[in-house]
Formats: structure tokens, C-alpha cells, sequence
């Protein structure tokens, strides 16, 4: 377990971390949305700037030769990270998004009218709408699994809904509302008893937990670097070899083609087939800095120490007159959504911003989730491995007061 010395330590690493809002020493708890970066991704980011940026995979030069082993040293590192069988299963993309809209897009070109596609209504809007955009292509069917009052899937539900039908399964790993986490692994074995492959959204997971691909089997998994204490801009599909050899490009461009004439083009094996044009290949080498960062103190003694905070805060939380947490699942990451009596989200989150604390506040990109809450949003507070229990204190402070004033 890591003491507070440790923290310490390791908050040297974010300058940001010292900065004032409103005049007060800042709290940051919207590592949900994105988690700060560490002076060694900083640093690899401006060392690349300064001294060896060249475009990768397409020079002879030593710049470029240089810049080319840094990124695919970077896959090499994700790959070993995620547990992946394959470099080639390790493709970069522009974040969970985009890799969510590639597999949409791309794997799902082979489904037909009236298949079926099983999502939750915890799901971000990242894997909501690009199956519903595949759908307004051709024709499939968008089945919901629903939850308990705890946040839980209700997982007869989910087993319910497959049918002959069943093309797909697509989920996340941890919700960026409720903070539950689902049994995926269970959920993955159900659905290839069916036949059916699954996507992992893995974008609220990857930073709290480590990540086994193949011990999960899932056939498409999906993260961002830049919820891993890594740069914007730079995320991960892997996938499983055998779709992904399967699939037909998502983008057309350089980097992906192995001969192109005006009559046909043949496309270079994986996994640039996926990676049309200049990557951001300044931030793939430094992401694997992010991932030496995580390496380095351990995701066990990370998760260890959020989940602390977040029991610690929760618990005292809830002596909030009118304080209602959303997602109170007994598998839970550090994510704390919460409503005070009748105010509004944002009026809580002006009121905590003036006091230096910086929490997310609205409907977190999960508008069918709010809806089936009841709710117009939330306000959510979440934990990295920075934060301490001093700045627990100061948010529960700042809280109560809020609370009081918008009583
Ligand atoms: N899925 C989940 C569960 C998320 O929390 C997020 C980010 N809030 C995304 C997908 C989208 O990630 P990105 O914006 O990095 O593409």
C-alpha cells in the first residue's frame, strides 16, 4: 500500500498539481474525464520535439529510423502491457472513439438487415452512436441490457437477449457514471458460447486495473492514453488477429496500402492496414512513458490506494444532508456520482469550482443512462493515484458548504 509519503513523491511529478482555482490550492477529481500527465511523458514529448522528430515508416534517414523504433518499441510495450499474442493485434488510433467507430465500421460491414448488436444502458455515447449510425446503414437491431438500482447489469437480461440473431456484444468494462464494474470475463464466455463476438470499452478500466486481453478472450478491446496519465490523442484497438486480417480497411491514406495504381490498390498487412496516414507518433513513444509511470509504482498499489479514497470519501459523503450516489455496486472503481437534494448539477459544480475543486458535472456523455436514472445529470468526483486523503478532506469540506448554501 502506498503511504502518504509515497503520494508525495509522486505528486513531484505534476506540476499541475500545484496550481490555484478560485484562489485556493487546486483539487483535481475529474480523472474520469482525463487524468493529468507526469513529467516524464512531458519531457519525452519535448525531448522528440527537440531532437529526433521525423516521420515514421517512411524514411531511410536516421531521424526517421529513430522515430519508426520509438513507435513500434511503444507497440511492443502496449502489447506486453495488455497481454496481447501480437504486435499486429496492437493498432493506434486517436482514442476509444475512434477505435469503437473503426470496429463499427469496419467489422460491422458484414452484418446484414435484422441482425442484432447487444449494448448496455451504462454505455458511453463513444459506443452508442456508432452502431447507431450502423444501423442507419443497414439495418441492425440495437438490443439494451438494463440495471439494477446498485448500478449492476442485470446479467439474466444480458443472457436473455441472445438469439440466432446475436452478431455482436459490445460493452464497457467500467462505466464513467457509476463507476461499476462489470464481470466481463463472464460476459465474454457467455457470448462465444452463443457464437458471439464482444468489443470491450475499456476506456474506465485501463487505468485503474491491469488488462489481460487474452485471459479475457474478448475479441475487440478499446482504451485512450490520455485517461492513463499518457498524451491526447492516441489510443488503442487491439483485436483479435483473425478479424482483424479478416476486416477491410476503415480509412484509405498512406501507411495503409502495399501498391496502389488508379485500377486497385492492395493494403499493407496489419496493423498499418488500420493506420492511414501520419500517426501521432510523438505520442505513441510517449505514451509507453506513461505506461513506465504506472509500471513503476504498480497498478496493484493504484488501485489499492484509489479504492481507499474512495471508501473513505463515500462513506463520509453520504452524512450530506439530501446526498444521493449513483452507482453503490460492491465492485466499484474510484468514480463517485452524486446529486445534493433538488439542485442542479451545475450549480453544485460552480459552487466546488469556486472553491478549487475541480469535478465533472452533466450527463458525462451517458444521456439513455441519465434517462434511466430519472435524472438530468450528475456531478462526479474521481480518484487517481495523485490524489490524497488531504484533498478527500478538502473535497468533503468544499461539499458540505455547497450543500448548505443550496440548501
Ligand atoms: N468510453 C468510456 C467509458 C469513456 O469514459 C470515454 C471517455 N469519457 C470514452 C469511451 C471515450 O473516450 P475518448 O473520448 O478518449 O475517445
Amino acid at each position: 500500500m502506498l503511504t502518504d509519503k509515497d503520494i508525495l513523491e509522486i505528486r513531484k511529478s505534476f506540476p499541475i498539481l500545484n496550481r490555484e482555482v478560485s484562489g485556493k490550492a487546486m483539487i483535481y477529481l475529474d480523472n474520469t474525464a482525463t487524468s493529468q500527465t507526469p513529467n516524464k511523458v512531458v519531457e519525452e514529448i519535448a525531448r522528440i520535439y527537440t531532437t529526433s522528430k521525423a516521420n515514421v515508416h517512411r524514411g531511410v534517414h536516421t531521424l526517421s529510423q529513430e522515430m519508426t523504433d520509438l513507435q513500434e518499441q511503444s507497440r511492443e510495450h502496449i502489447r506486453r502491457y495488455i497481454n496481447a499474442a501480437s504486435r499486429e493485434e496492437v493498432i493506434f488510433t486517436r482514442g476509444t472513439t475512434e477505435a469503437i467507430n473503426l470496429v463499427a465500421s469496419s467489422f460491422g460491414s458484414r452484418f446484414q438487415e435484422g441482425d442484432e448488436v447487444i449494448l448496455t444502458v451504462m454505455e458511453h455515447h463513444a459506443n452508442i452512436v456508432p452502431w447507431q449510425l450502423l444501423r442507419d446503414r443497414c439495418g441492425i437491431v440495437l438490443r439494451v441490457v438494463n440495471i439494477n438500482d446498485k448500478g449492476e447489469l442485470d446479467i439474466e437480461q444480458f443472457r436473455s437477449l441472445f438469439n440466432e440473431k446475436t452478431v455482436m456484444a459490445s460493452f464497457c468494462h467500467v462505466s464513467n457514471v457509476l463507476g461499476t464494474v462489470n464481470p466481463v470475463k463472464e460476459m465474454v464466455s457467455f457470448a462465444h458460447s452463443k457464437g458471439v463476438p464482444v468489443l470491450i470499452d475499456g476506456a474506465q478500466a485501463s487505468p485503474h486495473m491491469l488488462i489481460d486481453v487474452r485471459d479475457l478472450d474478448c475479441d475487440f478491446y478499446v482504451f485512450s492514453a490520455h485517461k492513463m496519465y499518457g498524451p491526447t490523442g492516441i489510443g488503442v484497438l487491439y483485436g483479435k488477429r483473425k478479424w482483424l486480417e479478416e476486416m477491410p480497411p476503415y480509412q484509405g491514406g498512406g501507411e495503409m496500402i502495399a501498391k496502389v495504381t488508379f485500377a486497385h490498390t492492395t493494403y499493407a498487412e496489419l496493423p498499418f492496414k488500420f493506420e492511414a496516414g501520419t500517426p501521432d507518433f510523438v505520442g505513441i513513444a510517449a505514451f509507453s512513458k506513461a505506461i513506465d509511470f504506472i509500471e513503476e509504482i504498480g497498478m496493484d498499489n493504484i488501485a489499492a490506494h484509489e479504492h481507499a479514497l474512495l471508501e473513505y470519501t463515500q462513506e463520509k459523503m453520504v452524512k450530506v444532508p439530501g446526498l444521493r450516489i449513483f452507482g453503490t455496486a460492491p465492485d466499484k472503481s474510484a468514480v463517485i456520482s452524486f446529486l445534493v437534494g433538488r439542485s442542479h448539477p451545475y450549480d453544485l459544480g460552480l459552487l466546488l469550482d469556486k472553491q478549487g475543486v475541480e469535478v465533472r458535472t452533466g450527463h458525462h456523455c451517458a444521456m439513455p443512462l441519465m434517462d434511466r436514472l430519472d435524472i438530468p445529470g450528475t456531478v462526479r468526483a474521481s480518484f487517481a493515484v495523485y490524489n490524497t486523503f488531504e484533498e478527500a478532506d478538502g473535497f468533503l469540506k468544499a461539499l458540505t458548504r455547497a450543500a448548505a448554501i443550496l440548501e
